[in-house]
């Protein structure tokens, strides 16, 4: 099975500039390694999506809006991500909960429209470093997950990536142990087994992001249960990008 390998470049790169980091990145990218998602700026989607015509890539967003109402002034609506050649969708990405106050009404909300509009999930779950030191990592997954998808069809989840992000990893330089990574992909699918089925919970794709660096990666290549990686910071340089994912494969 191939590993998912997501990109997640945040607010960075104008379209020059993604188009600069494209040129060098396609140049070097084989296609059929790994099951690739750049989740990229909205002002970046329309020239990579020419850029990477006839590759196997999926190209991504970092946010859509949570209703298709037409008085949503600044928003950008499932529907024309979907028209633009976006396939996924980043939700609940804790700088989404934390700066914007993203809830959890709202993350469902956000969930529903993008799977309306045909469009993968990627949503992101993980604990505070208060949760975690007070041992509230797997109650604090549980209950992200469940709100989450409160709602949803079990057939539904075929669209959807959890992406274990633990709050405290992210940008930090921090992160967990391989066995920490496992105990909470274990404990992510035993929530969807108990809301779903066990077949689901099989078959439900998940991955780590917190500070993945080619000097880390070896870390979380080979770890139980786990499908694939986000990166972040990391992946905004292409030569940098591109050593993590050969060491996924
Ligand atoms: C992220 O923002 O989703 C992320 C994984 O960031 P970083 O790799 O920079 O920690």
């Amino acid at each position: 099975m191939k590993k998912i390998v997501i990109a997640n470049f945040k607010m960075n790169k104008t379209p020059s500039e993604t188009k600069q980091y494209l040129i060098s990145f396609l140049s070097k990218y084989e296609d059929y390694k790994t099951d690739l998602i750049l989740a990229l700026p909205y002002t970046s989607l329309s020239i990579a999506k020419f850029m990477i015509d006839k590759r196997e890539i999926s190209l991504g967003a970092q946010n859509l809006c949570d209703d298709d109402e037409k008085g949503c002034t600044g928003e950008i609506s499932g529907k024309m991500l979907a028209d633009s050649g976006v396939s996924h969708v980043l939700v609940g990405h804790s700088e989404r909960r934390a700066k914007f106050k993203e809830d959890s009404k709202i993350i469902n909300k956000k969930i529903k429209n993008g799977l309306k509009n045909r469009l993968s999930i990627i949503l992101c779950v993980g604990e505070s470093l208060a949760d975690k030191n007070t041992m509230k990592t797997l109650s604090t997954l549980r209950m992200q997950i469940e709100e989450a998808l409160k709602g949803l069809y079990e057939n539904e989840l075929e669209n959807l990536i959890i992406a274990y992000e633990p709050v405290w990893a992210i940008g930090s330089g921090k992160t967990p142990s391989p066995k920490e990574i496992e105990n909470a992909v274990r404990a992510i699918r035993k929530v969807v087994e108990e809301d779903f089925s066990k077949k689901a919970a099989q078959e439900i794709r998940v991955v780590y992001g917190g500070s993945i660096t080619p000097k880390n990666i070896s870390k979380f290549a080979s770890i139980e249960g786990l499908d694939g990686i986000l990166v972040g910071g990391a992946s905004l340089e292409s030569s940098v990008f591109l050593q993590i994912i050969n060491a996924m494969i």
